[in-house]
């Protein structure tokens, strides 16, 4: 029943020496970034944070984020996640939803905070401040032990979700549940990484909880962790090149990037032990691709924000199935429900609600009692996501049941068609979606974003995708873009094509 923030004292005890976090120039071994932890808790004591105080965190990628985090689980305090990239609608709701005490954050966000209802009743903790790099040793560590704390009541983070098909909601992550998925996460790879040598290139923002999950997983094996402030290619790849990360986790857009990279050396990729994809889909394609650049494992997994991070990974060993999101990770039960009203355990190969249950399901929302009792009935977790189970017990996404296309009178899931559209070589990225239409209910229309140089004709990929698919799911209508807008993780945002197309209807 340790805390994260034991899980670092006991790397820092077995491996002080190692380099714990390198952010650009900055850099802290496991010692040191134990003291700083230390020095930051103390400060934040002085100023009156308490065991149970909410302390938002509003900051891009940096090494501060690390020491705040763990000097918040020192205290016994709830991390309060907030993406730094929001403006004042999405701040305004995760603020006033969540209400803390204090945030954590630079002089940058101050201007968007003062726009939200509850900036009166913030105490607000600059970095620049209270954490600058050459501050960081400044502070005396207080001789106090970590606060005692309910392993499985308390909440150690709340987790706001990623707002994919609507308002995000926050998930109460307990101490219980981030220590398990940290545990859980890494029992899949315990037979290729190893601890005290691993490298772990982060681009993804920590404010979410996937990047979350593979810091700290990191931080358990005393690995060192790469952190970038945001995923831009060039720098990736030249971080590639510099520290030869062993492992990486990513979304499936940014290994389309890498990959689609114009100055890809054939060695770039070559340090990578383990790349996990998680998310949204992986595409076919990309992953043998990128198999067979890096020489790495690539494993998929799936989760979501309200089971702390990941249920499901492909298995290292044993049997591998293309498409497949795996088996449910240790601790882990799974099953398919009926699509009505999710009563009904449906058998091996029809397509279901996907429901969940072990030690990483959230205590519930926050503030949010129906949506808990909707989303948690009898300790399953019903993830909202479409899926089939095989007779080996392995899982196929078939698209969220909020993305499910009704058209003619017949469902279709969005995946299905994007993976054909993946494998056309014109194409880099795609994204499916239903839009209201008087006679079927709802079309089908492909965004479409082009590999550069090239063209797409348009009677062309119709034709083909004739003849690879069923007429009813061929899109209706191709959306030719530069670009699809995505969240911070990479995510497309399928809503918000949606809502695009019907304005401009
Ligand atoms: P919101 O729930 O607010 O709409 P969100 O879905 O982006 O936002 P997350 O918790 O970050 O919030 O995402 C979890 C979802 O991502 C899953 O429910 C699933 O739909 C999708 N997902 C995650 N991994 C995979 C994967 N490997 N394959 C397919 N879909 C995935």
């Amino acid at each position: 029943e340790q805390s994260v923030y034991e899980i670092l004292h006991q790397s820092a005890n077995d491996y002080p020496n190692r380099i714990a976090v390198i952010d650009g120039e900055k850099q802290l071994t496991y010692d040191q970034l134990l003291q700083a932890v230390q020095g930051f808790a103390s400060c934040l004591n002085e100023k009156g944070v308490r065991k149970g105080a909410r302390v938002a965190f509003m900051l891009p990628n940096c090494l501060e984020y690390i020491v705040s985090f763990f000097a918040v689980q020192h205290l016994g305090g709830t991390v309060v996640q907030v993406n730094h990239l929001y403006q004042s609608v999405e701040l305004d709701l995760i603020i006033n939803d969540s209400r803390p005490s204090w945030i954590i954050c630079n002089r940058a966000q101050t201007e968007k905070l003062e726009q939200t209802e509850w900036n009166r009743r913030l105490n607000i903790l600059l970095i620049e401040e209270e954490l600058s790099y050459e501050k960081l040793f400044g502070y005396v560590p207080m001789a106090f032990s970590p606060a005692s704390i309910n392993w499985e009541e308390d909440v150690a983070v709340l987790q706001y979700t990623g707002g994919t098909t609507g308002k995000s909601k926050g998930a109460m992550i307990t101490h219980k549940n981030i220590v398990s998925n940290i545990h859980q996460s890494f029992a899949v790879f315990s037979s290729v990484l190893n601890k005290g040598v691993e490298i772990t290139l982060g681009v993804s923002p920590l404010s979410h909880a996937m990047a979350l999950n593979n810091m700290n997983m990191t931080i358990l094996i005393a690995g060192t962790y790469v952190i970038l402030e945001k995923f831009k290619i060039n720098s990736v790849i030249l971080a590639f090149r510099k520290h030869r990360p062993t492992v990486f986790t990513g979304s499936p857009t940014m290994y389309i990037s890498i990959l689609h990279f114009s100055d890809l050396k054939d060695s770039d990729l070559t340090s990578l032990k383990i790349c996990t994809s998680g998310s949204a889909p992986l595409p076919l394609e990309v992953r043998r691709e990128l198999e067979e650049k890096s020489g790495a494992r690539i494993l998929e997994g799936f989760g979501q924000t309200e089971a702390t991070t990941a249920t499901h990974r492909t298995p290292l060993i044993g049997k591998q199935k293309l498409g497949s999101i795996g088996v449910p990770i240790p601790l882990t039960k799974a099953k398919i429900m009926d699509l009505e009203n999710g009563e009904k355990e449906l058998p091996v190969g029809e397509p279901g609600e996907l429901v969940v249950k072990g030690p990483q399901v959230m205590k519930g929302y926050w503030n949010n009692e129906a949506a808990t009792a909707e989303t948690i009935r009898n300790s399953w977790l019903y993830t909202g996501d479409i899926a089939i189970k095989d007779e080996d017990g392995h899982y196929f996404i078939v698209g969220r049941k909020k993305d499910m296309i009704i058209s003619g009178g017949y469902n279709i899931y969005p995946t299905e068609i994007e993976e054909v559209l993946y494998a056309h070589d014109a194409i880099a990225e795609v994204c499916v979606f239903g839009v209201p239409d008087e006679y079927l209910g709802e079309k089908v229309v492909a965004a479409i974003v082009p590999i550069e140089d090239k063209t797409i004709d348009s009677t062309q990929l119709l034709a083909w995708c004739n003849e690879m698919i069923a007429r009813y799911k061929v899109p209706r209508e191709l959306n030719i873009r530069k670009t699809l807008p995505k969240t911070t993780v990479g995510k497309i945002l399928r809503r918000q094509l949606i809502n695009e197309y019907i304005e401009t209807e």
